[in-house]
């Protein structure tokens, strides 16, 4: 008997008759002789009016509120699934973060899990129950609801594989699985059958949120298959497993963009020891993680810093450079939130020089200017105007072949 984890995003649930259609798919798997334990998050939406309604009543939300009110969306989806499962005459039970105890530190909103207790859910697994627990929330140790951060119900799934010791990790979602870009931006988008779990951290940090990127790190840790796949088809999705001599010879296998950017600008700022911590030790305390970083050195001891943040951080961030920036001296602080970044991704870029070269020829030929560059291994990433964004993604996926089943062939 194998034990499934199997999670539904958003769209997979938007109203009742999804649920009602979720549930019985999940039935036919448990009939199969299956143990499923299935994630859920809040209809699509929701979140986003939670959020709305946070901002409406609250300048800035106080954080503990604010995780009360967001996962109330996902306690709405797991009760009316297991009540649609009951309707159909099997055995089901809700469970809520804190009641399975997903324990989590006390990052309001982006908090990260500590542990999971498996006895409830095996119990009521052994009991043969198809066991329903809230994506994206947890509790803390003193018992203050939290949850994981946008997009978190995907980690909830793969937190759930990993310490239940699943078979495997299957993310339902609205696309057929991953993709060489968002589908949605260009059509010439192409499924990929197997990716590793590097470039898919890759893919989702630079902004593919077909998965959470805190998913797929704990997915490579714990070695958990993850299955991405269309809830509204039964066909084959994509499978995030470890890299295998095949991937290698890819050159590039996808183009990720992100529009969640923000860039700011402190000028002249003095060229001595410590300047730099100065700076982003009270971002990083904000718990706002800094992306790119560029330091041009002007002529004498002066120089100029650039740096990117999320765009939803971008305020925030602001008002925390502009105190520090008078602290240490700097002349003066810019910003621009409209701006995105694009990247390429591929293992087989390792060993291959060139790619970058493609990458900066191809904007050039479509006039679109690169404001940074940042590369690591397997990636290479330039921040535009945010105007380009699909632009940009559609020439990159055509000039790197990636709508072709046959990529250039590499030794
Ligand atoms: P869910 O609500 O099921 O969690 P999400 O909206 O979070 O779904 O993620 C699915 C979306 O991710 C797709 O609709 C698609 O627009 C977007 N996406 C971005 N990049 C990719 C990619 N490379 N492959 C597939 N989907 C992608
Ligand atoms: N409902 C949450 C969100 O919209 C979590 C999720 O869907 O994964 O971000
Ligand atoms: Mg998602």
């Amino acid at each position: 008997m194998a034990l499934i984890v199997q999670k539904f995003g958003g769209t997979s649930v938007a109203n009742t008759d999804k649920i009602k259609a979720v549930a019985q798919k999940v039935i036919k798997y448990q009939q199969e002789g299956n143990q499923m334990v299935v994630v859920l998050s809040a209809m699509s939406g929701e979140t986003n009016r939670f959020v709305d309604m946070a901002n409406d009543v609250q300048s800035i939300p106080d954080p503990r509120e604010m995780d009360v009110l967001l996962s109330s969306g996902e306690q709405v989806t797991v009760a009316l699934f297991s009540m649609a499962v009951k309707d159909e005459g099997f055995d089901s039970i809700s469970l809520l973060g804190d009641q399975v105890k997903i324990i989590t530190d006390n990052m309001h909103t982006k908090a990260r899990i500590k542990s999971i207790h498996t006895e409830l859910i095996n119990k009521h697994l052994n009991d043969g129950k198809i066991v329903v627990v809230a994506g994206f929330q947890g509790v803390t140790e003193d018992k203050h609801i939290t949850t994981l951060g946008r997009g978190g119900s995907d980690t909830t799934a793969v937190a759930l594989a990993a310490s239940l010791n699943a078979d495997k990790c299957e993310i339902f979602t609205d696309v057929e699985g991953v993709f060489t870009t968002d589908p949605n931006i260009c059509s010439a988008a192409r499924k990929i059958s197997r990716i590793s779990y590097d470039e898919m951290l890759e893919l989702a940090s630079l902004g593919a949120k077909v998965l959470d990127i805190r998913s797929v790190g704990l997915a490579k840790r714990y070695k958990v298959p993850v299955h991405v796949r269309s809830t509204f088809t039964d066909s084959e999705g994509t499978w995030v497993v470890e890299e295998d001599k095949d991937m290698e010879s890819m050159l590039v296998s996808g183009v990720a963009y992100s529009k969640n950017e923000a860039r700011i600008t402190i000028s002249k700022v003095q060229d001595t020891p410590g300047v730099a911590s100065k700076i982003f030790l009270p971002i990083s305390d904000a718990g706002i993680v800094v992306d790119m970083i560029i330091q041009n050195t002007r002529a004498g001891e002066l120089t100029d810093l650039t740096f990117t943040v999320p765009r939803t951080d971008y305020e925030k961030a602001m008002k925390i450079v502009q105190i520090v920036s008078k602290e240490i001296g700097a002349e003066n602080v810019t910003g621009s939130d409209d701006i995105a970044k694009i990247s390429i991704v591929g293992v087989g870029m390792r060993n291959h020089s060139g790619i970058a070269t493609t990458m900066f020829h191809v904007l050039a030929r479509e006039g679109i200017n690169i404001k940074m560059i940042s590369t690591s291994e397997i990636k290479v990433s330039c921040v535009i105007e945010e105007k380009y964004t699909e632009l940009a993604v559609r020439s990159l996926h055509e000039a790197f072949a990636l709508d072709k089943d046959n990529q250039p062939v590499v030794e």
